[in-house]
């Protein structure tokens, strides 16, 4: 627990039980219900469902759903605040039909409804949200059909907010509305100045990709007006930033943005809503600071500072207190989710060594290494000695490379050279695990000694972000938390790409780039959980090296059994001839190619009927299986 910090990041969801293994609470209201990691994995297994595996658990969507709007329902009423608060779920972070559903069904009591930003995403909000009274709020760039969809909305009783995001898309839809004869609800998204702060501060700011000027507000306002609609504009919309990692910059844009609002009202454009956008960061890393991977705030502080700020502003400007929107979509699904991907192997980087003993005629760097290797003082605890003895081993390291380079040294005294450096690394690496201070020269050469433990899993495809904006995902081990982790390790995956690694993890209240893991035990598998992948990382990996998505297990605990749970659905994962297919090839003329040639090796007779057969029905077995590596059964 003090390596992982599981309760830091877990936000009441996760714990590390006294068996050592990790435990989901899916409901912190109910802390009697508690689901075991490891009999979750017992039942994957027992189901022959393959890993990896994302774990779902529904019941932590629920739970954010209810958090998110009673943290807004208690600080309005703290407030006496006189507007409501009418949350909607952006689409985007979680696209997955199943989360949505739990979401929306979730929300029910809250009137809380979904945001769409693309016409695929519009098509999903229709059909979807079924909540009486709540909002859909649609942002990005919009055409002609994507208004006609909007205005269809409309037409079905929906509260379709369509948010402007830029100054011609307002005419646009003043056209179609008015040949349709239908009144939209009007939103206009402000670029204001105040920026987040963390990997999002471009969305705020004057270079912002999205929203409309001041000044183009105004015209807005007053087209509408001239147009015969200015009571269809009902929202302010801004947005600067997802994961905003201190709670400052959502202060500065509630002033910001509330200023707007009340500006607009007295020119006589009463709008309703005010919608703050996404931004409720998540602390990934467990510090509770503004790190990019953390926030320096929580849920309750977040929602007082918009319900407060708003108010103040409102009091001040003598306008009434609008509705409150928001658009968090990070912090409602971030935790409901998880991948866990098996260890599969090691990799050392001086895994196997050669015999070293002297040969009779051998070059003077292999003996001068020796000379190091087999010196007494490397065994005691002189720092002075242990620092002269990294410098030399690294002056001979490299001159035993050169030698090798220009014929000097033979290919095998290179690898007795090697072999004894890595004894020489291997001690004074033992030696300053016990020293408060490592040069940082020897801090590198910690990091080349660490393992690096091959799991069987993406990074692309499931956990993209790490990859791409080095985002930091919390990762621990499933079960052997109340063992000592002797094994220092970053993360590899089963691509062919040396970029798909994680090598940041967030140990104890450190930032690392190696987690303490435990040693691999012959024929016992040993499972790593990656977490907080339910928000972004769930949907927007790709196919790299053609792996494709995983298969998934749908968690619900039961109320009447605190121990008990169910998989109430497995999502099979891409198959081999799922992820060709999207690429064009033909899975089915594939296997009859394959057939074919066996068929000729045959005929020719160098491979025998029967085994013909079997290779035919294996490559067809490896067609229809899972893309990612089969474990040996122990
Ligand atoms: N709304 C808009 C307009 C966004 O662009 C985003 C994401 O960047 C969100 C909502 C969701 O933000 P978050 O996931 O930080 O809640």
């Amino acid at each position: 627990e003090r390596i992982y910090g599981v309760s830091r990041w877990g936000g009441g969801y996760f714990s590390v039980g006294d068996n050592g293994n990790l435990q989901i609470t899916p409901n912190p209201d109910s802390p009697d219900v508690r689901i075991d990691f490891k009999a979750v994995l017992s039942e994957i297994q027992q189901k022959d469902v393959q890993f990896p595996v994302v774990v779902r658990f529904h019941d932590i969507l629920r739970s954010q759903v209810a958090r998110l709007n009673t943290a807004f329902a208690d600080a309005i009423e703290d407030a006496g605040y006189q507007g409501r608060y009418s949350g909607v779920y952006p689409i985007k972070v979680n696209q997955m039909r199943e989360v949505v559903e739990e979401i929306v069904y979730a929300g029910k009591p809250f009137q809380y409804g979904l945001e769409a930003g693309s016409k695929a995403e519009l098509l999903a909000a229709l059909a979807m949200n079924t909540n009486e009274g709540s909002l859909t709020v649609l942002n990005g760039y919009k055409d002609e059909e994507f208004m006609r969809l909007a205005l269809m909305g409309r037409k079905l009783g929906n509260r379709m907010v369509v948010v402007v995001e830029k100054y011609s898309e307002l005419l646009l839809l003043v056209r179609i509305a008015k040949e349709l004869g239908i009144d939209p609800i009007i939103g206009v998204r402000a670029k204001i100045t105040a920026k987040g702060r963390g990997k999002w501060e471009s969305s705020g700011g004057d270079k912002a990709k999205f929203g409309l000027t001041i000044a183009e507000i105004i015209n807005a306002a007053r087209y509408l007006k001239s147009e015969g609609l200015d009571h269809c504009l009902k929202l302010l919309h801004f947005h600067i930033g997802s994961q905003l990692t201190d709670i400052r910059s959502v202060r500065e844009a509630i002033a910001e943005g509330g200023r707007i609002y009340a500006e607009l009202h007295k020119m006589d454009f009463p709008l309703q809503y005010v919608d703050v956008g996404g931004g409720l960061g998540i602390d990934y890393d467990g510090t509770a600071s503004t790190n990019d991977s953390s926030r320096n705030y929580s849920i309750q502080e977040y929602v007082s500072g918009i319900v407060n700020g708003m108010k103040e502003v409102c009091e001040l400007e003598d306008v009434p207190h609008p509705d409150l929107v928001s658009e968090s979509g990070r912090a409602i699904t971030a935790h409901h989710s998880c991948v866990v991907t098996q260890v599969v192997g090691e990799i050392r980087s001086n895994s196997s060594g050669v015999e070293t003993s002297a040969a009779d005629d051998e070059h003077i760097i292999v003996s001068n290494m020796r000379d190091i290797a087999e010196n007494p003082l490397l065994n005691g605890d002189d720092r002075r000695a242990m620092q002269q003895a990294f410098n030399d081993a690294s002056h001979y390291k490299e001159q035993a490379l050169d030698a090798f380079k220009l014929r000097v040294l033979s290919l095998e005294e290179l690898a007795k050279t090697e072999t004894l450096y890595w004894q020489i690394m291997q001690r004074l690496h033992t030696y300053y695990a016990d020293e408060d201070f490592i040069p940082d020269e020897l801090q590198e050469m910690a990091h080349s000694l660490s393992s690096q433990y091959l799991c069987n899993f993406s990074v692309f495809q499931s956990a993209a972000d790490t990859w791409a904006i080095d985002q930091l995902l919390p990762v621990a081990p499933l079960t052997r938390m109340n063992e000592k982790p002797n094994v220092s390790c970053s993360l590899v995956d089963i691509t062919c790409d040396s970029d798909g690694k994680i090598d940041q993890f967030a140990v104890g209240r450190e930032i690392t780039q190696v987690l303490p893991l435990h040693e691999l035990k012959a024929g016992e598998p040993y499972f790593v959980g990656l977490f907080l992948t339910g928000a972004y990382q769930d949907v927007m990996g790709d196919m790299h090296n053609l792996f494709g998505r995983l298969n998934e297990v749908h968690i619900f605990s039961y109320d009447d059994d605190p121990e008990d749970f169910y998989v109430e659905e497995v999502v099979h994962g891409s198959s081999v001839k799922d992820v060709l297919t999207i690429m064009q090839y033909n899975p089915q003329a594939m296997a009859s190619d394959v057939k074919r040639m066996i068929d000729r090796q045959v005929a020719e007779g160098n491979i025998k009927p029967r085994e013909g057969v079997q290779w035919t029905d294996f490559y067809e077995a490896c067609i229809n299986g899972y893309t990612y590596l089969k474990p040996q059964k122990p």
